[in-house]
């Protein structure tokens, strides 16, 4: 009997579990969160309504091969809510935890159906080795013995709480964590990892307190909006280097001619900006967003047809392709426009270069000024060492990873990376309409 491991039950563990439960046979199934069952990850969990998705709902199906899936879900669940956002719009985020939930739960149906068992153990993994690499390091016929069980060709997987489990197939939906502030400070208002925000939210009615974010990306957009709409009255404050928020996602889209092969690739990143460059000089009713919209479909090819060099130089730009590239809802975008109008919101173009504490209250230093606030919350994006990723780590030195330009690829044919971790080999993989693509190939292989 095959046994597979998924690493991770988050959107891509989840996903992975459904479709392994409808179309795997005589197999088992071992899942690990270390959040529990009921986790369903950072962006989809519950706690609050007025959190909204940033891709449009008719985006957000699970399934490549059931587009319509999220839309139906929404319009039976939540006919009003679907009449009032349409398919175009972007539903709140529980919602879509809500949509997970019942995927997960039908798959759990489903592998009773088959008889495919599974085990679920809420715990981190923190070991992963290749069973073939424990034989070597110790005489083969004393751990044999000891471990009759070891079958050379799968792999160990040891977790926090000291459990080792043997896999043949091992999927890691593990995705990104956040970075880490630059600065230790022990304080209770200080919010070190954004998932722990929701804990605070509920906790503190804020109301007129002075609040500083650090971070201008999507992340800072959610904390704004859920202050927002909890009439929040006090002061906020936005520091970050380069100060650009995302830019709003557009109605309507007007498609741009064809510009950009995937043959111009070949030619490097200083000819395709140029050649963006002079196109959007030439058609001013067009912006970046529309020309990243337009090569959407095909920007992993892009990705992987620049040579290393250029792949480099296209790294650097990438600040300036994300703010066009991750949008916000623009009802948010606005409500921030209207906050910095009302000068209750202000964004501060600096670094940040330290952070202390006296008598309740957090001061940050940037440049020549100090901003007195009552909250601190991090909301830099994600890390992209993969030697800050314990698992990641320990699973570079053992030989089953390695590190590529973004974050890690696989060097062993039984171990499949899911979601955001392949981002140095496909680019385009963190949101939902390139996520499911990719469990699916992963799936369809192991299967
Ligand atoms: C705040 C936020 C909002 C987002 N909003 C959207 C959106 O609106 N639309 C969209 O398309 N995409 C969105 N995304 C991007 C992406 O779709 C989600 O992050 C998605 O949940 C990623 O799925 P995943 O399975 O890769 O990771 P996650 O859903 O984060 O799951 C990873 C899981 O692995 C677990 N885990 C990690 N390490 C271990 C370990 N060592 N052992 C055991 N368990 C472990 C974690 O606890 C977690 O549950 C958002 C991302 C974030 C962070």
């Amino acid at each position: 009997m095959k046994v597979i491991a998924i690493v991770g039950f988050g959107f891509c563990g989840r996903l992975a579990f459904a479709h392994l439960a409808k179309n795997s046979k005589n197999s088992k199934i071992i899942i690990f969160e270390k959040k529990g069952q009921n986790s369903l990850g950072p962006a989809f969990s519950s706690f609050s309504p007025h959190y909204i998705l940033n891709v449009p709902v008719e985006r957000m199906s699970a399934f490549s091969n059931q587009p319509q899936s999220f839309c139906e879900f929404l319009q039976k669940k939540y006919p009003e809510i679907f009449k009032e956002i349409g398919e175009n719009g972007f539903s709140p985020r529980r919602i879509y935890g809500e949509y997970l939930e019942g995927i997960t739960k039908e798959a759990f149906v489903e592998v009773q159906k088959n008889n495919i068992e599974v085990e679920f153990v809420e715990d981190e993994v923190i070991e992963i080795l290749p069973c073939k690499q424990i034989l070597n390091q110790v005489q083969d016929d004393v751990i044999l013995h000891r471990h009759p069980e070891l079958v050379s060709g799968s792999s160990v997987i040891t977790t926090k709480s000291n459990n080792s489990f043997q896999a043949n197939e091992i999927l890691i939906a593990t995705s990104f964590k956040q970075s880490n502030l630059p600065f230790d400070l022990n304080s209770p208002n200080l919010v070190k990892q954004i998932w722990d925000f929701p804990k605070t939210f509920h906790e503190k009615n804020f109301t007129n307190e002075t609040i500083c974010l650090i971070g201008s990306g999507l992340t800072a957009v959610d904390v704004i909006v859920g202050l927002s709409k909890k009439n929040f009255t006090g002061k906020v404050f936005i520091i970050s280097r380069r100060g650009n928020l995302p830019k709003k996602h557009f109605a309507k889209i007007h498609p741009v001619p064809n510009l950009i092969s995937v043959s111009d690739a070949k030619n490097g990143v200083v000819f395709l900006t140029r050649k963006i460059r002079n196109f959007l000089r030439q058609n001013p009713q067009y912006d970046l967003r529309y020309i990243i919209d337009s090569i959407r479909h095909n920007t992993t090819e892009l990705w992987q047809n620049l040579d290393t060099k250029n792949k480099k130089l296209f790294l650097r730009l990438l600040p300036y392709w994300n703010i066009f590239r991750h949008r916000a809802p623009a009802v948010s975008i606005e409500m921030i426009e209207e906050m910095v109008e009302s000068k209750q919101l202000e964004l501060k173009k600096k670094g940040v270069k330290k952070i202390s504490e006296k008598n309740g209250k957090i001061f940050v230093q940037i440049h020549d000024e100090e901003i007195e606030c009552d909250y601190l919350v991090n909301c830099l994006g994600f890390e992209f060492k993969p030697e800050k990723y314990p698992l990641l780590k320990q699973m570079i030195e053992s030989g089953l990873l390695k590190k590529d330009l973004l974050m890690v690829e696989s060097l062993d044919s039984k171990i499949h990376l899911l979601g955001g971790l392949n981002i140095g080999r496909d680019f385009e993989c963190t949101a939902v309409p390139d996520l499911r693509i990719c469990v699916e190939k992963v799936v369809e292989k192991i299967i």
